[in-house]
């Protein structure tokens, strides 16, 4: 038997309680495993390393391409970065796989009807990458990055999950109506590779369309994939439509890396009090062990799980659920009870949809075309200069078109992506920063020299605090345009 190194993070909070839990039912399943315990997180933080993640312990993972962690708190505003997502950042670990599955002998609302699905989170983009402005006193800006290159290989992972499970279908879920070019950009991608995968029914959705059809129907999803900040939020909806939080697992994969971890966090309240559910990360384990390729170690632990709640233990999340906090099992004797169950098998087998397409899986395709130079003819059509100015629009309106000088001219005047010049008869209050965007005057007045002259002129008047260029690919509009 091979022994596998793994990288143990007990975490914050609930966090040494449930790996403790999950690190004695794996090693009682008789997976050989040199578990090197690393820190990461609050204490962290504490001793004055902003990032959260000691460099010992990126050493660990780095050897060791694998980690099972607890949750990691956040410090939330201001200050310091989020520990998990540095950790997520850090190895590359782009996508984000979150199971929702009805489990036996966890009461929900949709008992019976076959819930079974996987959310597939993009894991290192979207507003996730926390760039944000103060970009005047009172208006600060954040940056939604979605490249190309990071839609192709979350898509494709779902695609490829899809097909390696047998599924039958993947939704793409963005809110492309509103947001055409970051989330457009992710939906088209889904609709390229789409083709390259003719067995596997593919649909989109608008996100907020999937966040009611969850609530409504949820056994029509079977594999969901979706930008950053949307999949953190429909995995947590997800969860609680099969029993909540401390039955939530997931797994962070990238082409290195894998690091597993519960969706919940730290819940601090809850912290050295023996209560919590140490179900999520013992699910997180069995997808660990199943990436190491410990498949019939991952059965007979998932296994014991079912048999476990099939026998009716529960821990104080589904007790207070169900009106039982008497009969609630602790968090140790949660661990002791599926290890007492390893080697039974659950007296139900709950419907999967995975297997549901049947026939040979092809080879995985591993293609980025992010590779290939993408030739395509590229203009300037104008330039945004984004200004702080406490005045009325006519009047920034009457400034801006001085300052557009000889080779430009001024097109219009936004405020929240709303146009104000030449007014529209609309009410929109200032806030007191508005996006001036400029055209060339001619075609030849769109080098850098005449654009920094222009925003030279602008500053002389009001301050500008942002600049973008506008181009056109191939033709289209690279930019949006203002409302109204
Ligand atoms: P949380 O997940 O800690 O708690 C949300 C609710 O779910 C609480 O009522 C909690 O008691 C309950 N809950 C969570 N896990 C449970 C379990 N295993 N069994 C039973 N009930 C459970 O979310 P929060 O309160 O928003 O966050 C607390 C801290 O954790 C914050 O600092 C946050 O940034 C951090 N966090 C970390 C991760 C991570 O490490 N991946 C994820 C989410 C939040």
């Amino acid at each position: 038997m091979s022994t596998h190194t793994v990288t143990l993070i007990p975490g914050d909070g609930v966090g040494p309680e449930v790996t403790d839990a999950a690190r004695r039912v794996i090693d009682a399943a008789g997976v050989a495993i040199d578990w090197e315990v690393a820190e990461a997180g609050a204490e962290v933080f504490r001793n004055g390393d902003s990032s959260g993640v000691p460099r010992e312990t990126r050493d660990s993972i780095e050897r060791t391409r694998v980690a099972l962690k607890g949750p990691l708190e956040t410090p939330v505003g201001f200050g310091e970065k989020s520990a998990n997502v540095t950790l997520r950042k850090l190895f590359e670990t782009y996508a984000n796989i979150r199971p929702a599955r009805q489990l036996p002998g966890v009461p929900t609302r949709y008992d019976g009807e076959g819930v079974d699905f996987i959310v597939v989170r993009e894991n290192l983009e979207d507003l996730y990458v926390g760039v944000e402005y103060e970009s005047t006193r009172d208006v600060a800006v954040a940056l939604k990055i979605i490249s190309r290159r990071g839609s192709e290989k979350i898509i494709r992972y779902a695609f490829e999950l899809a097909e390696k499970e047998g599924r039958q279908k993947v939704t793409v879920a963005t809110k492309a109506n509103i947001l055409k070019h970051t989330e457009g950009l992710f939906k088209k991608v889904g609709e390229e590779l789409a083709a390259e995968y003719p067995g596997i029914t593919h649909e989109h959705l608008i996100i907020d369309n999937v966040a009611h059809q969850m609530a409504k129907n949820p056994a029509q999803f079977d594999v969901i994939v979706t930008t950053n900040l949307a999949g953190d939020i429909i995995s947590d909806l997800a969860s609680g439509l099969v029993g909540g939080l401390g039955f939530a697992s997931s797994g962070n994969y990238g082409d290195e890396v894998a690091i597993f971890e519960a969706v919940h966090g730290s819940a601090p309240k809850y912290a050295g009090k023996n209560v919590i559910n140490p179900t999520a990360l013992i699910l997180s384990s069995v997808m660990m062990l199943e990436h190491l390729g410990e498949s019939e170690a991952a059965r007979r632990i998932e296994d014991a799980v079912h048999v476990t709640l099939e026998a009716g233990a529960v821990t104080l999340d589904v007790a207070r659920a169900t009106g039982d906090v008497e009969h609630a099992t602790s968090t140790s004797g949660f661990a002791d009870a599926i290890i007492g169950n390893l080697g039974r098998q659950p007296a139900n087998r709950y419907p999967t949809k995975a297997g549901a397409r049947t026939g040979e899986v092809p080879a995985p395709r591993r293609r980025w075309s992010y590779g290939e130079t993408r030739a395509v003819d590229t203009a300037i059509h104008g330039v945004d200069v984004y200004v702080e100015a406490d005045i009325e629009p006519e009047v920034l309106g009457g400034l801006m078109e001085a300052a557009a000088g000889p080779d430009f001219t001024l097109e219009l005047i936004s405020t929240r992506g709303t146009l104000v010049h030449p007014p529209t008869g609309g009410r929109m209050q200032s806030v007191a920063w508005w996006c001036c965007r400029f055209i060339p005057a001619s075609s030849d007045t769109t080098d850098d020299a005449a654009i920094g002259a222009l925003v030279g002129r602008v500053g002389a008047t009001v301050t500008w605090t942002q600049i973008q260029k506008l181009r056109r690919y191939a033709g289209n509009e690279g930019f949006t345009r203002a409302q109204g």
